[in-house]
């Protein structure tokens, strides 16, 4: 078999599409990695690379609870355990103690603090929070280095990783009719699936075959301080009121901000949006304002978002031979490892070991989605 005629072909070497490879390869599967630029050079390799099973719906809390347990074993994960905060506002606090009731029945240690208990990790401000939850296992991982592990897992596996390599048009039908023939820089290549972890170009590369996979680039901001007078350290804390989140990174904190507003394609990192960062950064946590600011250190990456902020998972229903692994919407570091797990079982035809039905892509069929799950 030439690395030009393969069973499946997946598009994109982040942290999803490595993953994947590696768990394809592992069931016997003949596997081609087709990935424009490097391992890792789209958002994973700008992600702040939190890792948290606190979430409030079930395929959440398990995609990211078995991706944790599949880092803390790998060495290269550089996962660190420093626990994630989570400050929760008086008019979302039922609804957050749902979620952690949840979690725990699912087996995750995360526990209910009051702010003034929550203030031990911390000092911060406490008016209008109706209660925190922390998870000590929640941390943060190395994205960059899981990833570049992942891609020599797949090789060792016989995973073929064409770097450089983008894919430029998307047929159906090579092999008699099944299948897919892609164009790529290096000549066609011919596939019995495609795999789609082409992350916030997951869009782009359905569009590629005539399919509509609504996910959207967002972009996010990451502001670095200056080292800490004293030293201090601060596990990742989200103030869910006013999305600011923050945590160590080495002697400096990394923090950050969603702005709603910043939808599309849009380089750079836009320093406009460090005041309103800054602000209620300040409010939440006053001590901040001494710690100075690192610019050169500072840094910006898309998130890969869909209309319900939840990942797009599976077989294209009605679509022969194609598989979604994208739409993350900023949580495909936590959710990649379990992720890879699900979607090989699925080009398998086997049954998931994580439900995903919540996740799949006919919940767009039915019209509009929300979720209320925590989002940031
Ligand atoms: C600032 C920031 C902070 C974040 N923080 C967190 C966090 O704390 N925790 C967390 O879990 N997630 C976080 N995320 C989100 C996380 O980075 C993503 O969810 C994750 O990296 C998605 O991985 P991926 O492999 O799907 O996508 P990517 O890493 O973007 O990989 C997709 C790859 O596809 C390639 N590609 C695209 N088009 C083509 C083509 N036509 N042909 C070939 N290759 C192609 C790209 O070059 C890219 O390498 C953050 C993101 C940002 C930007």
């Amino acid at each position: 078999m030439s690395a030009a005629d393969v069973d499946v072909a997946v598009i994109g070497a982040g942290i999803v599409g490595a993953a994947c490879a590696w768990r394809l390869a592992q069931r016997g599967l003949n596997v081609l990695v087709l990935e424009r630029d490097q391992p890792a050079s789209g958002s994973t390799g700008k992600s702040a690379a939190g890792v948290r099973a606190q979430f409030a719906s079930e395929p959440n809390i398990r995609l990211s609870q078995e991706s944790i347990s599949e880092y803390a074993a790998m060495p290269q994960s550089g996962y660190q355990p420093g626990g994630y905060l989570m400050l929760v506002p008086e008019h979302h606090w039922v609804e957050h103690q749902a979620g952690v009731a949840l979690q725990q029945q699912l087996g995750v240690p995360s526990e209910l603090l009051t702010p003034q208990a929550a203030q031990g990790h911390l000092p911060f401000e406490p008016s209008g929070l109706g209660g925190c939850s922390f998870c000590p296992t929640d941390g943060f991982v190395d994205a960059h280095s899981l990833t570049f592990e992942y891609v020599r897992l797949a090789r060792d596996a016989g995973v073929t990783v064409w770097t450089e390599t983008p894919v430029t048009a998307i047929r159906p039908g090579a092999s008699g009719g099944a299948g897919w023939c892609l164009e790529t820089s290096r000549g066609d290549v011919r596939a019995t699936q495609v795999l789609n972890a082409a992350g916030a170009w997951a869009g782009q590369v359905g569009a590629l075959a005539g399919l509509d996979i609504p996910v959207r680039p967002a972009r996010r901001m990451v502001f670095t301080t200056g080292p800490l007078h004293p030293p201090r350290r601060v596990p990742m804390v989200f103030d869910l009121e006013s999305g600011v989140w923050l945590r160590s990174e080495g002697e400096r904190l990394i923090f950050g901000r969603a702005d709603p507003a910043d939808v599309g394609w849009r380089e750079g990192l836009d320093w406009a949006w460090l005041d309103p960062t800054l602000e209620a950064a300040l409010n939440r946590f006053p001590w901040l304002e001494t710690a100075g600011l690192d610019r050169r250190a500072s840094w910006w990456g898309y998130y890969e978002i869909t209309p319900d902020h939840q990942p797009i998972l599976g077989r294209m229903p009605g679509v022969h031979g194609w598989l979604n692994a994208c739409g993350f919407s900023g949580h495909g570091v936590m959710q990649a490892a379990a992720a890879a797990r699900v979607l090989a079982q699925e080009a398998c035809e086997d049954a998931p070991f994580i439900n995903i039905d919540a996740l799949r892509y006919e919940r767009f069929l039915a019209g509009a989605v929300v979720s209320s799950d925590i989002q940031l």
